[in-house]
């Protein structure tokens, strides 16, 4: 009977969320959502602005060095021209004369592997919470991954489409987000976190908390993959995420552990290529890095417990190792279980063997924090970044966090939610600029200190902080 009931409102229910749904679009009603008497955001101007950038020397993403003394136009969301000599721009009240003294002109940083929804907030609020609460922490931590920096995020894994069209639309300030959409996991692989007694799952059965959310699903045969795949880019996933192997905070797998069959990873890639992007996979160690090659993934995310052999075989592929600068200190989660403890250790006891192999074979290293569940180390966002000095020079790292990463962002091909250049600042690359207080090449520590040290933060040109006097 009450099955009935809705089916008979049902037609009627999609007519009127139609009608909502045209009426809620962008740029109307906006001013409903200022609270009254709250001033409009101090330093934004709007994206059709021009900002004119005197005397600076910039870091271009690229270059080892600084550039002489330069001038940078940004008009509307791009950067229009760069000139070592003074740019001479007709005075008008859309224009912004930032007078940079010789401070350095940086890109925005790009974190290759980010959880927008997961990386402040503990896991046992995530699996208990109202998820309401949870998306309005989200979007607040959105605000300070901006605020330090971070112009541009891919995210791994979670629900954040929404979070990512409301920062597009301007309705909440964040980076930009390359988003997965929920990572695909096989049972008792590393996006299963069911409680132990959520088992059996009946095939077509009601979903559990995490899959109900968008963070995982589950997902067991070539077709089932395949469905789950499709569904994330339905929903505007730029790429793909697959658990292909062992993970430390997940109950259920050995960090040796091989996820999925070729089968089962080959048939989300070939949903993946038809929309023109690609499968990215967890995974650490050899045997689960070699199934996902041949599967054809374009991306592998930790492999910190890889050997010399597969590191060999990802730069002979040309493919992507979007590898984190996890060690044993400060940053690591409290809160881990005595278990996930000790795969984290052995994971730490990879990484410099890690990052001496991605260097060693020049494989296109891609730079992620992939914080979790800590409000404090997602603040040490670019500190974990300046951790990299260990292995790299300032600038090498620097590259890897803006030029490379852009590149990396831009394998999401057609359906590029952000097409145009990032992590450089060259004529015509999108405008996400950060001006920096002292030279990152020369102290790359600078970073840790974003609240301090960047004097501006600029993304998609518009500037949504400005420490310089007026
Ligand atoms: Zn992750």
């Amino acid at each position: 009977m009450v099955r009935k009931l809705k089916l008979a409102l049902y037609p009627s229910l999609v007519v009127a969320l139609l009608i909502w749904l045209c009426r809620a679009s962008l740029g109307q009603g906006d001013a409903d959502l200022e609270a009254p008497g709250l001033a409009p955001f101090p330093t934004t101007l709007a994206g059709d602005a021009t900002t004119l950038f005197q005397n600076v020397r910039i870091f271009d993403g690229k270059s080892a060095t600084l550039s002489a003394p330069s001038d940078v136009l940004v008009r509307g969301n791009t950067i229009e021209r760069i000139s070592a000599g003074p740019i001479t721009v007709e005075s008008n009240a859309k224009l912004r004369v930032i007078v940079a003294s010789g401070r350095v002109l940086m890109p925005g940083l790009i974190d290759a592997h980010w959880h927008a929804f997961m990386a402040a907030t503990p896991q046992l609020l995530l699996m208990t919470a109202d998820p309401s609460y949870l998306h309005l922490l989200a979007a607040r931590q959105a605000q300070a991954t901006l605020m330090r920096g971070f112009t541009t995020i891919r995210d791994l894994g979670g629900p954040v489409f929404g979070l990512k069209r409301a920062i597009d639309e301007g309705v909440m300030i964040g980076p930009r987000i390359y988003p997965s959409g929920a990572f695909i996991s096989q049972t008792s692989g590393h996006g299963d976190f069911r409680f132990a007694f959520e088992v059996p799952r009946t095939l077509g059965g009601p979903l559990s908390h995490s899959e109900v959310e968008g963070i995982a699903a589950i997902a067991d045969s070539p077709d089932e993959v395949r469905l789950r795949a499709r569904e994330q880019l339905r929903n505007g996933a730029s790429q793909i995420k697959l658990m292909a192997g062992g993970g430390v905070a997940s109950p259920y797998n050995p960090i040796e552990s091989t996820q999925y069959t070729e089968p089962e990873i080959r048939a989300a890639v070939e949903a993946a290529d038809n929309w023109g992007t690609y499968v990215t996979v967890h995974a650490y160690v050899p045997r689960a890095i070699r199934q996902a090659v041949a599967a054809g993934v374009k991306c592998i995310e930790h492999g910190h417990l890889i050997d010399e052999p597969t590191a060999k075989l990802l730069a002979d592929k040309g493919i992507w190792w979007s590898l984190q600068p996890f060690t044993s200190d400060e940053d690591v989660l409290a809160t881990l279980s005595p278990v996930s403890r000790k795969k984290a250790l052995e994971v730490f006891a990879g990484t410099d063997n890690a990052y001496q192999l991605a260097k060693k074979y020049k494989v296109k290293t891609a730079f992620g924090t992939d914080v979790l569940f800590d409000a404090k180390i997602a603040n040490r966002q670019g500190a974990i970044l300046a951790k990299l000095v260990r292995w790299y020079t300032p600038a090498e790292a620097l590259e890897m966090a803006t030029a490379d990463n852009g590149e990396l962002m831009a394998l999401s091909g057609f359906i590029n939610p952000y097409p145009g250049k990032l992590g450089v600042v060259e004529e015509g690359a999108l405008a996400d600029l950060l001006l920096v207080d002292g030279d990152p090449l020369e102290n790359i520590k600078l970073l840790e200190d974003p609240d301090k040290n960047l004097l501006i933060i600029m993304k998609d040109g518009t500037i949504y902080k400005n420490m310089l006097p007026n």
